[in-house]
């Protein structure tokens, strides 16, 4: 590592960055085929009312099902095809298997409960295109639009705001309401935050898994359910690990909660499954 300092340091360095351009581009070419062939899909992870302890959600989340690498996590992926512009016919796809599986289950006589779709901040750029994807997945399906929700991360809502603002106030009138996803993490001034027409906060895992133990979480998750009440927003907690988590969470008036003490992301059968089995808390 002494060598780091000398000449070569810098040979060092490009190669490390050419090898990892070159994995990238390999990225990219992989995900491009994924695409054609249609790979991508939903799993779903459902959300619970402590209260009822009935179902009151599911968010749908991203899996690659790769022929040679089997099932891959969209943290494998979401950057790649961000940056190289694949996002929004991956989401097309996870979209589509999100509001088919939603309205199957519905049909079905399961629990009709909203899915919440991520959605990347890249895909405010293309308006029309997220448009066209939403109209076109609950077309095909005859999914009534009160069912779909999008999730936007705090910090791809607060890059550009102003342009954020007009395509969630789209989305409304459309009739598919937007939450905002990971809050917490993403420095929103409570002014920008305001003149969002949406309908729910979640906070993000983070500030959950140590809620029970660490006094700063613990403030900060009871001033985030506060600032919900006040601007009239339902909150969601992530991360919901413990029996503690529930039982603090609940104490502090947050009712609604997603994670693995609940259930993983699940293959669509298995969330099926779930549904069939009846509510996953028992009622307090
Ligand atoms: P997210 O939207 O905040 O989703 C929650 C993530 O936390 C999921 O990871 C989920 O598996 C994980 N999680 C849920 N409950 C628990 C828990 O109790 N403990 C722990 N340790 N983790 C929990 P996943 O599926 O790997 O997704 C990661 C992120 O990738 C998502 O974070 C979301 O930002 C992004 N993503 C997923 N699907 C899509 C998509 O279709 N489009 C876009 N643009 N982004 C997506
Ligand atoms: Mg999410
Ligand atoms: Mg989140
Ligand atoms: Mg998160």
């Amino acid at each position: 590592r002494a060598k780091a300092q000398g000449p070569g340091s810098f040979q060092l360095f490009t190669e490390e960055m050419g090898q990892k351009a070159v994995k990238t581009l390999a990225m990219q070419a992989r995900l491009r085929r994924a695409i054609e062939n249609q790979e991508f899909v939903a799993f779903f992870q459902p959300q619970v009312e402590v209260k009822t302890g009935q179902f009151i959600g599911m968010e749908a989340l991203a899996r690659w099902i790769s022929p040679d690498r089997g099932l891959v996590p969209p943290g494998e992926f979401i950057g790649v095809a961000e940056e190289y512009g694949l996002i929004d016919a991956i989401c097309e796809q996870v979209l589509d298997d999100a509001v088919r599986w939603t309205k199957h289950w519905h049909d079905a006589g399961l629990p009709k409960v909203p899915v919440a779709v991520n959605i990347s901040g890249r895909q405010f750029h293309n308006v029309r295109r997220l448009m066209a994807t939403v109209e076109g997945s609950l077309e095909r399906h005859q999914l009534d639009a009160r069912y779909l929700e999008l999730e936007l991360t705090e910090s791809s809502a607060m890059t550009d705001p102003e342009n954020a603002i007009s395509v969630v106030a789209n989305l409304a009138e459309r009739g598919v309401a937007c939450s905002i996803d990971d809050f917490g993490t993403g420095y929103s001034s409570l002014s920008v935050l305001k003149r969002f027409p949406i309908r729910k906060l979640k906070i993000d895992r983070s500030f959950v898994m140590d809620v029970t133990t660490d006094t700063n979480d613990a403030a900060i998750v009871c001033a985030m359910i506060a600032m919900a009440n006040a601007l009239n927003l339902k909150v969601v907690a992530e991360g919901v690990e413990t029996q503690e988590h529930i039982d603090f969470l609940h104490g502090v008036g947050c009712d609604h909660l997603q994670g693995f003490l609940i259930a993983k992301p699940l293959p669509a059968e298995e969330m099926e499954a779930m549904f069939r089995k009846g509510p996953p808390l028992p009622p307090r």
